[in-house]
């Protein structure tokens, strides 16, 4: 049995003074379900305030984004190395915001979990295909592709870490979602990439797109999907509640 993963992913939201009152939330849902992870990912500047109110508990908190450089003349990143400096222990990369907007390539984006690795983080590694791709009948092949530079950088021991995020494109923040039967056989699909490096059964692979407290525990039932990565329905203490609760 693999345990249930809720992460919030505020994306560009939040606040000091919000950010309490969420994170308040957030310990909560962690002293009231046990047998639930409990991860947070929040804007850089609010890292250190998650350290703050999260270190006692066992929630993990951690960034959207992680520099695939190590350090010096580039400005505007964020290293490894500085993220743990405030205790991260997850770090999302190439979310579809990201890859799409920000231009980052599926090499790129492999680099960066890479350095959350190698700086004792879980990379969350989302990956997703478009609407078109979906209407194509691409979605394996995108998945496949988006998947195959991160088995060539991580070695089996280092890809043991990574957190897989399954997240349509067509699904973020949109309202529509695949059936959570037509996502479990995605998941299934992404074990069977897996199974090659001797993951297939132990790896957490979650599901991404407009999980709300009324569809998650179905999602959540399917054999293959360990839980949930969370945007939109994060940013309400009640609701993020009423998942994680789903994922009991
Ligand atoms: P959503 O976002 O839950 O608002 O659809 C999910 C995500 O982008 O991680």
């Amino acid at each position: 049995m693999r345990p249930q993963w809720v992460i919030g992913n505020w994306k560009m939201n939040g606040g000091l003074a919000a950010n309490q009152a969420l994170l308040a939330g957030v310990l909560d849902a962690a002293r009231l379900v046990g047998s639930v992870r409990i991860g947070v990912s929040a804007p850089f500047p609010y890292l250190l305030q998650c350290q703050q109110m999260l270190g006692e508990s066992s929630v993990v908190w951690g960034a959207q984004d992680i520099s695939a450089e190590i350090g010096g003349a580039f400005t505007g990143e964020v290293s490894g190395a500085m993220l743990s400096d405030f205790d991260c222990g997850i770090v999302i990369v190439g979310h579809s915001e990201r890859r799409i907007y920000h231009g980052e390539s599926e090499g790129r984006v492999a680099e960066k979990a890479l350095r959350a690795v190698e700086n004792g983080m879980r990379p969350v590694f989302c990956i997703g295909e478009t609407q078109a791709q979906h209407d194509a009948g691409e979605t394996e092949a995108v998945l496949a592709r988006q998947l195959s530079p991160l088995f060539v950088l991580l070695n089996d021991t280092r890809l043991a870490m990574v957190i897989v995020a399954y997240e349509p494109v067509w699904a973020i923040g949109t309202g529509k979602t695949p059936t959570p039967e037509g996502a479990q056989a995605v998941h299934r699909f992404i074990r069977t990439q897996l199974a090659a490096h001797g993951l297939a059964d132990t790896l957490p692979v979650i599901y991404g797109g407009s999980v709300k407290p009324d569809n998650a525990a179905r999602f959540f039932a399917q054999p293959d999907i360990d839980g949930g990565l969370i945007g939109g329905a994060s940013l309400d203490a009640a609701e993020f509640l009423a998942i994680v609760k789903a994922a009991q």
